[in-house]
């Protein structure tokens, strides 16, 4: 995997927290960008070269994300599951789009369900792992 950091956060926690995110998947050839958004998060994954983002020639898919500054959590998200700041944030939708690589790697149909139950099960080890002050 190739990781470009542009996230104002510190770059040693974000690239820890998008490690314990893709654990179990098959990250090779992938590319993750992981930047600022103006909303809580946004996110894009599994998708080849489009011309505009400059892509490794050792990459062959993609996966973007994106998330916001602090005053955006916590927030409520699927299956009920909350994120309480940006670091859940990062686990939960890295777990999500590089799950949509995976799919797009094994030309699987590309859904949703997968990734969304993929990212839930990430998100859920990793507060067990850092349980802090209930929000
Ligand atoms: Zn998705």
């Amino acid at each position: 995997m190739r990781l470009k950091i542009t996230y104002k956060k510190d770059k040693a926690r974000i690239k820890e927290l998008v490690e314990f995110a893709c654990q179990t998947l098959d990250m090779r050839r992938i590319e993750l960008h992981v930047k600022n958004s103006r909303r809580a998060y946004r996110g894009r994954g599994g998708y080849t070269n489009n011309g505009i983002t400059k892509m490794a020639k050792t990459s062959t898919w993609m996966a973007t994300v994106c998330i916001g500054n602090d005053s955006n959590f916590p927030i409520k998200v699927r299956y009920d599951q909350t994120l309480r700041d940006w670091q859940d944030c990062l686990v939960w939708l890295t777990a999500h789009e590089a799950h949509h690589c995976i799919q797009a790697k094994e030309r699987a149909k590309m859904n949703e369900k997968g990734p969304c139950r993929f990212a839930a099960w990430r998100l859920k080890e990793f507060q067990k792992l850092n349980k802090k002050e209930a929000l």
